[in-house]
């Protein structure tokens, strides 16, 4: 493969403009590590070296080095794709075991097909670490095309280096490499069935970024709990809208606030905001929508087992020790409870907002039925 061939100027103009694209990712804040940068670039400069070799000795150690460190960088990324185990010793002890090997190889052994066949292996050992600790993590459709590709890469890895391991009986010379029929296969696997990993790379990245952004726009930052447009995302299109609503407020926060500084009421709007999770149930879907204000939607929940959540919820606030958070006196809230099946839980939340008034007026501390305002004190009839 002489250097006329414009197949040798794909790889390096390719791997180099996908680096390049990670690096203004990687600027935007869009991607959080700089490894999938590094392991493009790193793969554009060792194929820059057969396109533009410098000297044979020195071309076969020097791409050995730096294949190794792109498989490096690859296994980081993915590692830190998947939020898995990185093995950072293991992989550091691997790599030094791979470098005086390859040292051997080169300088000592002097043989072109122990070279190759060293650098592939150790790069499908590392990538396929990574992707070993990826397959049981890969949920989003990205993430399986990204695992799907590191397959591919190890297999044609694999696969080339014991094809011309052990079936060809090409030179063994560092000098005949660029016309090797090898490298003629390293840049047709790579222009065909590669490419394939660093794009799927750049998609799930950005697949990733995308639901980081969207979580954080719709989670309320003090509490994790859903903001408004994360309530009405969660409630949106799933048909839940056949359930109880529980609008809970904290009394007289204010005080709290005047009283002990803002930074102790953010606290205890977080210490409500956990108990709130704890008691209303996994398939609850609980919002932090004003300052000290909550909204709870339980699905599927008839009259009594919503009064008995709120309920529940009322009695957890008021019972817990707050002397911690330099109280003297417990914290209250006051819950407002609508049930009407199939009703719309955005209108619920309407007519709850505007009977909480009613359990205020009537002494804090309990939990009303909305439209039953005029009832006695639900929370005793719900406890007894
Ligand atoms: P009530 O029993 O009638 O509910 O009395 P209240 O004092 O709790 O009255 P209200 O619900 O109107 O008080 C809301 C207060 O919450 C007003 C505001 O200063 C405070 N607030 C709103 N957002 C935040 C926040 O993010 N952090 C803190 N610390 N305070 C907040
Ligand atoms: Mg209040
Ligand atoms: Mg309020």
């Amino acid at each position: 493969m002489g250097s006329s061939s414009i197949i040798v100027y794909i790889p390096p103009v390719l791997f180099g403009l996908v680096a390049l694209t990670f690096l203004v990712l990687r600027q935007q804040r869009i991607v959080t590590n700089w490894q999938w940068g590094a392991g493009f670039a790193q793969t554009a400069l060792g194929f820059s070296l057969s396109t533009f070799p410098i000297e044979p000795t020195f071309d076969a150690f020097t791409s050995g080095m730096i294949f190794i460190g792109a498989a490096y960088c690859y296994s980081s990324a993915v590692f830190d794709h998947f939020q898995a185990r990185s093995y950072d010793r293991e992989r550091h002890w691997f790599v030094g075991a791979y470098t005086l090997l390859l040292v051997y190889f080169v300088f000592g052994l002097q043989s072109l097909r122990y070279q190759l066949f060293l650098t592939d292996i150790a790069f499908a050992c590392l990538i396929g670490m990574a992707l070993v600790s990826a397959f049981s993590k890969a949920r989003r459709n990205a993430d399986k095309w990204l695992v799907a590709s590191i397959a591919l890469v190890v297999v044609d890895t694999v696969a080339r280096a014991g094809y011309f391991f052990f079936h060809t009986d090409g030179s063994d010379s560092f000098s005949d490499f660029v016309d090797s029929a090898y490298n003629l296969a390293v840049h047709v696997t790579t222009i065909t069935i590669c490419m394939t990993f660093p794009f799927s790379a750049l998609v799930a990245s950005g697949v990733a970024a995308l639901e980081r952004h969207r979580e954080a726009a719709e989670r309320d930052p003090l509490t994790s709990l859903f903001n408004r447009r994360g309530f009405e995302a969660a409630l949106g299109g799933d048909g839940a809208s056949d359930g109880a609503v529980l609008v809970c407020d904290i009394d007289h926060f204010k005080q709290i606030n005047d009283t002990l500084g803002h930074a102790v009421g953010d606290a205890v709007i977080a210490a409500v905001a956990d108990m709130l999770r704890q008691v209303s149930g996994d398939d609850a879907v609980t919002a932090r929508f004003g300052g000290e204000e909550f909204v709870v939607f339980l699905p599927r929940r008839q009259l009594p087992e919503a009064l008995a959540s709120g309920e529940r919820m009322r009695q957890t606030v008021c019972e817990k020790d707050w002397r911690f958070f330099g109280l003297t006196r417990t914290v209250t809230v006051s819950i407002d409870l609508v049930r009407e099946g199939e009703s719309d839980p955005h209108a619920a939340i309407a007519r709850a907002d505007r009977a909480l008034y009613a359990a205020k007026a009537a002494g804090r501390n309990r939990v009303f039925q909305a439209g039953h305002e005029a009832d006695a004190n639900l929370s005793e009839l719900a406890s007894a």
